[in-house]
């Protein structure tokens, strides 16, 4: 939790207006209290102030009534995994996301809400590593090798980083094709630390008889950390230079439901019609491998328990798309938890570590729960911070790419397809 007496914030009252949002999406919340329970933070707090509805009240009480925008308002808003369970609970389509990046930004633009360390930190890793995919991909090498010196705890959850793949990159910007069907979006992140990944989703892809090329310049951050933490004029720089790389009609596929749920929401943040234009050209790869002409996939006969992904069931409202792919080849089990967020929340896993941790508990129990009697469980993400989250609590996580592309039948033209396409 944010400690209070480190801050060093406003204490008195701030000037009215001085939130980013709309007041009529401030006073759309009727106070019913239908979203408690899909919120992960009052589930494991039991806190009002820590619901939406508590989230809300304070947000008003900032804007319309000019309280502080003292520490514990700093509190309430940044314990807020961010998941939007509670927006797609809401009967009265409160836009919570909205309010909450509002919140976000009017906080990222007073930087005496953070303390120190943490402003040197956020500087470093949202101006000058994401956007910078070599400079990322430098210190993917550095975690290699620490990796390999045995210096890197499991529990941070990082995927075992390969030398050869880190050698070899997804494909020239032209991919195989100068007018694509498709574009696979490679991401900063997942691109430098699962980049496997991404092989299995272009074996899928190209699986389905589809031409697939990967973006351009530019084509590699898209804003979506940068907008959670409020530091929206970074996430639109990063969104315009995104929107550039994917020239044409092609479908823009997307293999993290993080990344996704952000691009498909590029036309509000930019207010563009090449922006709308491009967004509706986004899909989640599940979504899009839905949409083809069914693989020829084997049985495999294995139990998968199924993770929804908060921006894919919540944001994108895409989540079927996985279990309708996966169905042919995999034993699918879903949790009863009515897919209540596992606590990653992007960045939120490193910087409210112990609430992430006790959401995660819940989350982990309800997917050991669907998966209880199946030896060879395993559980499907479609978004690489859950799957990095839970599998620093030891769980086999695996994205549906990597379990389309094990269940991939051999096409008869093709014997050897598997392995020279890997
Ligand atoms: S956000 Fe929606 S569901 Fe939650 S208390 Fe307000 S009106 Fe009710
Ligand atoms: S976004 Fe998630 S954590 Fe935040 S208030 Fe809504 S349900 Fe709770």
């Amino acid at each position: 939790m944010v400690a209070e007496a480190q801050l060093d914030v406003e204490v008195h009252g701030a000037p009215l207006g001085v939130l980013p949002v709309a007041e009529d999406e401030l006073v759309a919340c009727v106070a019913c209290g239908l979203c408690l329970p899909h919120c992960p933070m009052y589930r494991v707090s039991g806190l009002e102030q820590l619901s939406p509805r508590g989230r809300i009240a304070a947000m008003r009480a900032v804007e319309l009534y000019g309280s502080p925008l003292d520490a514990a308002f700093v509190a309430t808003m940044e314990t807020c995994v961010q998941c939007r369970g509670c927006e797609a609970a809401c009967p009265s389509s409160v836009r919570f996301g909205h309010l909450m990046e509002g919140a976000r930004e009017a906080l990222a633009a007073r930087p005496a809400t953070r303390r120190a360390g943490r402003r040197a930190a956020e500087w470093l890793g949202y101006t000058v590593v994401l956007p910078r995919h070599a400079v990322l991909l430098a210190l993917t090498w550095l975690v290699y090798a620490g990796q390999h010196l045995r210096l890197v705890p499991r529990r941070f959850g990082i995927p075992r980083l390969s030398a050869r793949s880190l050698r070899t990159p997804l494909g020239a910007p032209a991919g195989d094709a100068s007018a694509p069907d498709a574009y696979l979006y490679p991401g900063c992140v997942m691109d430098a630390w699962q980049r496997d990944v991404h092989r299995d989703a272009l074996r899928v892809m190209r699986a389905t008889g589809a031409r697939v090329a990967v973006p351009g310049r530019g084509g590699d951050c898209c804003g979506a950390l940068h907008l959670h933490a409020g530091r929206v004029r970074e996430a639109r720089r990063l969104a315009r230079r995104v929107v550039s790389s994917m020239p044409g009609d092609a479908a823009v596929v997307v293999d993290s439901a993080g990344c996704g749920a952000a691009m498909k929401e590029y036309g509000e943040l930019l207010g563009t019609d090449e922006a709308r234009d491009f967004s509706a050209r986004v899909r989640d790869f599940s979504e899009w491998v839905a949409e083809q002409a069914p693989l020829a996939l084997r049985d495999t006969g294995r139990t998968v328990v199924v993770q929804d992904p908060c921006h894919l069931r919540h944001v994108q409202h895409r989540e079927t798309a996985v279990r309708a792919v996966l169905a042919p080849a995999y034993r699918l089990r879903d949790t009863d938890d009515d897919g209540l967020c596992c606590g990653a929340g992007g960045v939120y896993s490193l910087v409210e570590a112990e609430l992430a941790g006790s959401i995660r508990n819940r989350k982990v129990d309800a997917l050991r729960r669907a998966g209880d009697g199946a030896r060879d469980a395993v559980v499907v993400s479609a978004n690489p911070g859950c799957a990095m989250h839970l599998a620093a609590a030891g769980l086999d996580v695996r994205h549906p790419a990597r379990l389309l592309a094990d269940a991939l039948a051999p096409r008869p033209d093709r014997p050897d397809q598997e392995t020279a396409d890997a």
